[in-house]
């Protein structure tokens, strides 16, 4: 940080805000392939916490890139610097109390560690949709990954840039073998007990 940046001290703090809202903030961030099923499971987990009366926000590809990101392409560098932005977004967010909720395929290890880093260890959740690319590729959502082995569009995760399975996130669902409710169920039963401490 430049020396000549000193920061303020305000008095409302996050347990302020935190009290307020009667709820802890904290980063649920979703990784995997594309088409695995992160923006369909943060959705039904962002329903379920809304239902529930949780204040929340969910960050995505489509709001992140057509905004913000909007000068980032796919290559390695402009990977790392869409993820750095969105810690920095998602970290304010998180100083405000809000249960944020991230789909990114984020595919690099070490751009979810800083992710880890910037938002702290004990408010960030790492949740990696395991799907093989074999299914990601048979649902083929958006039709990108025929695109991609037609080779119209470079460096997309899985084809030809790789995926980083997580080593230790704190949860784990396999898609093939459980619904998205099942899914939504083991993040929101996650968080009701991360509530608690
Ligand atoms: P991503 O956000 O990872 O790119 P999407 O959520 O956009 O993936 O797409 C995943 C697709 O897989 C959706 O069409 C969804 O309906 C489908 N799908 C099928 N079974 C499941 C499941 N068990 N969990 C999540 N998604 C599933």
């Amino acid at each position: 940080m430049n020396e000549n940046i000193i920061p303020h001290s305000f008095q409302v703090a996050r347990t302020d805000r935190e009290k307020l809202m009667g709820q802890k903030g904290c980063l649920l961030w979703f990784t995997g392939l594309s088409g695995s099923g992160k923006s369909t499971i943060a959705n039904q987990v962002e329903l379920r916490l809304f239902e529930l009366g949780v204040h929340t926000y969910l960050l995505d590809g489509d709001n992140v890139r057509s905004g913000l990101n909007g000068d980032l392409g796919f290559t390695d560098q402009d990977r790392i610097e869409n993820i750095r932005r969105i810690a920095e977004v998602a970290n304010l967010m998180v100083d405000a109390g809000l249960v944020v909720l991230a789909s990114f395929v984020s595919p690099f290890i070490s751009d979810r560690q800083k992710v880890r880093e910037t938002i702290g260890e004990d408010r960030f959740v790492e949740i990696y949709v395991n799907t093989p690319l074999e299914e990601c590729e048979r649902r083929d959502v958006k039709g990108l990954y025929a695109k991609a082995r037609d080779g119209k569009i470079p460096n997309f995760t899985g084809i030809d840039s790789p995926y980083e399975a997580p080593i230790k996130p704190e949860i784990e669902l396999q898609t093939m073998g459980s619904s998205v409710e099942e899914s939504a169920r083991e993040v929101t039963d996650y968080l009701a007990s991360f509530m608690k401490q």
